[in-house]
């Protein structure tokens, strides 16, 4: 047991997951964030948890197929192009990390992290008796083309030899896995290793249990700064005043380089927004989860209904919804699952999200050389989700310094610095 009391600022679940493991261990944690705690990106996304995902987005060939779609108001990807140094530094970052050696070498770092995380999300769902629709059925990857479903092969023999299950499936096995589903595909790989929730009942039903553990957290409440002595923080200020602890945690998501930099501290981050909607009655409730691979649109049976997201906007942190791209990936739905027609849509309410995406695809996760009492975890853009609980068990283990479970140089906070 140790007497240290830390403060995580952040309540998206790489801060609440931090949170539960550092009280897990004795320890007395207040978590903060800026909102009323209703929503933030842990909560409308896709809620895969996804050893899949092992390709990080910065991979040869993504750049040549961004600037296609760039010219495209509906594609999955936009830049909004601005003279930003930070941007400027972050594309040019990503450029340099999107070679075959540089994706070789993050693709054991995630494979570690995803598998890692599943089983935490699992003793957690165990251990605190949460219903969020959590099943491990697996993952379908539709494809429309062959090209396409070639390069997915490729990524399942990868995932095969790293242990996860994969299958590749004739029409007739995913129409078997899908009876009621049409889809108009030339194939599918299925990820059996992969799994889902319902994300939002997940983060409510989780704050709960936290709560009731005696966490404090504490909403509307805003980091501006802090004060520092030496290589020490001393104090977070506040919308609310000054707050002491001995050890701070930034689990911020997409605003982490912002508040990092008042701090002296550089990890280059981009928000990459993304759009969910509902659907609470479709025509057809899939059985499993499915990414339409060439449109970049999820789909996830949950507990309230069918819920599509896609998209990737780097565009700053505003939250506004751009109904071009909403109709984007609505107009690819039908094209893979031709039983659903465009008023089908017609009601949705879209949601926006801010994925944090670091330029080489991997996660910050760890301690600051220049502060002895600050870790940081963020970076997980689309797979942030997946990987909150490893996170949070790491940061953990940082700050009572344990041996971790995991390290890499590639997840360092300074490796940019
Ligand atoms: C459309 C979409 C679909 C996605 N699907 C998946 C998926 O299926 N699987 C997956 O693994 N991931 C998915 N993701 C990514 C995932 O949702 C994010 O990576 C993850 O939620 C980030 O979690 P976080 O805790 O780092 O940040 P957040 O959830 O953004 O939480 C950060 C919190 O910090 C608060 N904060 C910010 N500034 C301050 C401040 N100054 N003071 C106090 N608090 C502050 C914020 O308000 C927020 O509440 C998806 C994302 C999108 C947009």
């Amino acid at each position: 047991m140790s007497s240290k009391k830390v403060i995580v600022v952040g309540a998206g679940i790489v801060g609440l997951s931090t949170a539960y493991f550092l009280h897990k261990k004795g320890i007395e944690v207040t978590v903060i964030d800026n909102t009323d705690g209703s929503d933030n990106c842990s909560h409308g996304n896709a809620g895969y948890v996804s050893p899949s995902h092992i390709i990080p987005l910065a991979s040869p060939g993504i750049i040549s197929q961004g600037i296609k779609w760039m010219i495209n108001p509906e594609s999955p990807f936009y830049i909004k192009p601005r003279l930003n140094a930070d941007l400027i530094r972050w594309g040019l970052l990503f450029k340099k990390a999107s070679t075959k050696a540089r994706v070789d070498a993050a693709i054991p770092v995630l494979n570690q992290l995803t598998v890692l995380s599943k089983k935490y999300y699992e003793q957690i769902l165990k251990d605190e008796s949460i219903e969020a629709g959590y099943s491990s059925e697996g993952l379908l990857m539709l494809c429309k083309t062959a090209s396409t479903l070639h390069h997915e092969i490729e990524v399942a023999e990868i995932g095969s030899t790293l242990g996860l299950e994969t299958a590749v499936l004739s029409n007739q096995e995913v129409q078997k896995l899908e009876p009621g589903l049409e889809m108009d595909i030339a194939g599918a790989v299925l990820f059996k290793c992969d799994a889902w929730m319902t994300p939002g009942v997940f983060m409510k039903e989780f704050k709960k249990r936290l709560i009731n553990k005696g966490i404090k957290i504490q909403h509307n409440t805003s980091l501006t700064g802090a004060k520092i002595e030496k290589n020490k923080i001393v104090a977070l200020e506040t919308n609310m005043g000054d707050l002491v602890a001995d050890e701070y945690v930034l689990a911020t998501g997409s605003w982490s380089p912002i508040l990092a930099k008042k701090l002296g501290v550089s990890i280059p981050l981009q928000a990459g927004k993304g759009y969910s909607f509902m659907i609470k009655d479709p025509v057809v409730k899939p059985n499993l989860p499915s990414i339409l691979v060439e449109a970049r649109v999820a789909t996830t049976p949950m507990l309230d209904g069918l819920r599509f997201a896609g998209t990737m906007e780097i565009a700053g942190t505003q939250l506004d919804i751009n109904p071009i791209r909403v109709r984007g990936i609505v107009n690819s739905i039908s094209k893979y699952l031709p039983q659903f027609k465009d008023q089908d849509f017609s009601q949705i309410q879209p949601w926006a999200g801010l994925r944090p995406c670091t330029p080489d695809g991997l996660p910050y996760i760890g301690r600051t050389s220049k502060y002895s009492n600050l870790v940081i975890g963020t970076g997980h853009a689309m797979l942030g989700f997946t990987l909150g609980p490893v996170t949070g068990h790491l940061l953990s283990q940082e700050i009572l310094n344990e041996k971790t479970d995991f390290a890499s140089p590639l997840l360092s906070v300074d490796r940019y610095a």
